[in-house]
């Protein structure tokens, strides 16, 4: 057993628009606090598009409702003449405690490497913000069966250069890409077979107090009905959760995983 508090982030992509996201964190937090359940213990963090996370920390602030809230992306520029990115310190001023940091669909359709992902992750950190850095293989990897050092090549870049001390603070997100919103999830050994090489790895790049402090989480068609045999697993620290997370009743079963 580890000290690790269980993490689970719900990864709400392209979608909802401002009512909708209010709607659903509002019903989240009601769905959460009005089951009779203890979940006391899982932090629930959610991540909406930029153009509504002001409505969600208004809705979380007023009424303290115990959820943190994510970006699902960071610019690696501080400020200035970059059209369309948003800076860390627009998002630090939000409230935001996590960014989402090169999602597969962002290294997929915005061509983010891991030299991208390690840039932002310190733009990040410089404010504040806690990457939430997403690594994983996709099929044809999988396929040749060179799923751990793949993935390991991704940590390396994502960390490079980074202080211990940051370092620690960081959440891993282990999304293998053809688990992700295919309904085809990774058996609970599959993910910790990655899980627990990645906190080798940390280990390994600093040292086992900080890979002992990182969670690591799995994503990739998580539900509730298969989310506590993941959990089950000792590397396993959460779930980053896509399609599932936009129905409040399903992500706070995930949430409730325990019962
Ligand atoms: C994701 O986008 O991070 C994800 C895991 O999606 P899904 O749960 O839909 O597979």
């Amino acid at each position: 057993a580890s000290t690790r508090t269980p993490l689970m982030a719900g990864n709400w992509k392209m979608n909802l628009d401002h009512h909708q996201a209010t709607h659903l964190v509002q019903k989240l937090a009601w769905t959460l606090g009005d089951a009779k359940h203890d979940y006391t213990g899982v932090e629930v963090v959610v991540a909406p598009s930029f153009t509504n996370l002001r409505s969600v920390q208004t809705l979380v602030d007023a009424d303290r409702l115990g959820i943190r809230y994510a970006s699902q992306d960071v610019s690696a520029h501080a400020s200035g003449a970059y059209t369309g990115e948003v800076s860390a310190s627009q998002l630090a001023k939000l409230g935001v405690t996590y960014a989402i940091i090169g999602h597969s669909e962002r290294r997929q359709f915005h061509a983010e490497d891991d030299a991208v992902v390690n840039a932002k992750s310190k733009a990040a950190l410089g404010e504040g913000i806690v990457p939430l850095v997403c690594v994983g293989e996709g099929l044809d990897v999988r396929q040749a069966g060179e799923q751990v050092p793949y993935t390991l090549a991704q940590v390396d870049g994502a960390f490079d250069g980074i202080s211990a001390d940051d370092a620690a603070t960081i959440v891993v997100a282990y999304e293998p890409v053809w688990a992700i919103g295919t309904g085809e999830v990774a058996t609970p050994e599959d993910a910790q077979e990655v899980c627990a090489a990645i906190r080798v790895r940390l280990s390994e790049l600093y040292s086992p107090e900080v890979a002992g402090a990182v969670r690591v989480l799995y994503g990739g068609s998580v539900k509730s009905g298969n989310v506590a045999a993941i959990m089950a697993k000792p590397d396993v620290d959460g779930a980053l959760v896509g399609g599932a997370s936009l129905d409040a009743d399903e992500f706070a079963a995930i949430v409730r995983y325990q019962q």
